[in-house]
């Protein structure tokens, strides 16, 4: 087995697959307004499953990969999805895994586990319609939560990804954290990330770990649980024993034993979020020059912190 690691010790255990770029809600993460959605969705470029596919195996059969998520744009729009899933069991990952908006989960849950999914993470940013409807342009956060009861009831497992924006969405803490624990679901609030349009002004809407925490002691007593290697967040303990994390890009960088790697859907691969430079890997049929891309997309990864880049989640993946 060849290895690709870096002088810290790092290499690529998890690949984030984004399947597409095309999204159904337009969140102001993600997107400036209707016309940079209408653009996207119509400039949206996509490898077939098989051609996908072919550069996953390739990808694993150097790096012996661990774990794959699919995300996006949102993966669920992807139309041959349950294919590529039963493609990824064949080449081997022992972990399958999927982010979404959870909008068409209700249809999808039961398929996408039938197909061997194991566990799902839904982006849900509030359950206030409202609040909703500020944050991803788009009406009826009921549909995403009928989407998490159906993947629940499919056992699925499942954790809610929350990401939280200064005056926006700060509401949403503490009605977020008691929907999640009714539910028995781990839920992780993300900072917000110096992504796409926000790179240029990366603190505007920062919500930080030590406010969300402030937040949440308005009604719960926690204690901070060890971080895991290689895990993007930090989780806390109730003392009613339910868990929450803080995935937190700016307050607590996690870079130092960060092993993902992502795969746009243009077969571009990126070593690190904070790169806007795609190392194309679609048309390598050499072991040895797919090596070598892979080196170069490891020395993408920051030393110390994320810095962000021009490049919107929708494309790279989130
Ligand atoms: N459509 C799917 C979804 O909504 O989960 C998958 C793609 S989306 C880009 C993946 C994740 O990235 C979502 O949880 C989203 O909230 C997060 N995200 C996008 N832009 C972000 C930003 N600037 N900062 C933090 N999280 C961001």
């Amino acid at each position: 087995m060849h290895l690709v690691i870096d002088k810290y010790g790092r290499s690529f255990k998890t690949l984030r697959v984004s399947l597409l770029s095309r999204c159904n809600l337009g969140c102001v993460y993600c997107t400036t307004g209707e016309d940079e959605i209408k653009e996207n969705n119509h400039h949206s470029p996509l490898l077939s499953a098989d051609e996908l596919l072919q550069c996953i195996e390739k990808l694993h059969s150097v790096l012996n990969l661990e774990t794959i998520r699919f995300t996006g744009g949102e993966p669920l729009l992807y139309h041959q999805l349950t294919e590529i899933i039963t493609g990824v069991k064949k080449i081997g990952i022992q972990e399958i895994k999927i982010t979404t908006n959870g909008f068409l989960l209700d249809r999808m849950a039961q398929p996408m586990k039938d197909a061997g999914m194991q566990s799902i993470n839904v982006s849900l940013d509030a359950v206030d319609e409202d609040v909703f409807f500020l944050i991803s342009r788009r009406s009826h956060v009921k549909k995403v939560l009928d989407g998490i009861d159906a993947a629940l009831k499919a056992g699925l497992k499942v954790k809610i990804n929350a990401v939280i924006m200064k005056g926006i969405n700060d509401s949403q803490i503490l009605p977020l954290l008691d929907y999640a624990f009714e539910r028995k679901i781990t839920i992780r609030f993300l900072e917000i990330m110096a992504m796409g349009h926000l790179h240029k002004d990366p603190l505007k809407y920062l919500f930080t770990q030590e406010e969300i925490l402030n937040k949440v002691s308005a009604k719960y007593v926690f204690n901070k649980m060890l971080r895991k290697y290689s895990s993007t967040s930090n989780y806390w303990l109730t003392e009613d024993g339910h868990v929450f994390g803080i995935i937190a890009n700016e307050s607590e960088p996690f870079c130092h034993d960060c092993n993902r790697l992502r795969l746009d859907s243009d077969g571009n691969i990126f070593g690190c979020l904070s790169s806007n430079h795609p190392i194309s890997i679609k048309n390598i049929d050499n072991k040895e020059k797919l090596i070598d891309q892979l080196q170069e997309a490891l020395l993408q990864k920051q030393a110390i912190k994320f810095v962000g880049s021009d490049l919107s989640m929708l494309h790279i993946g989130g």
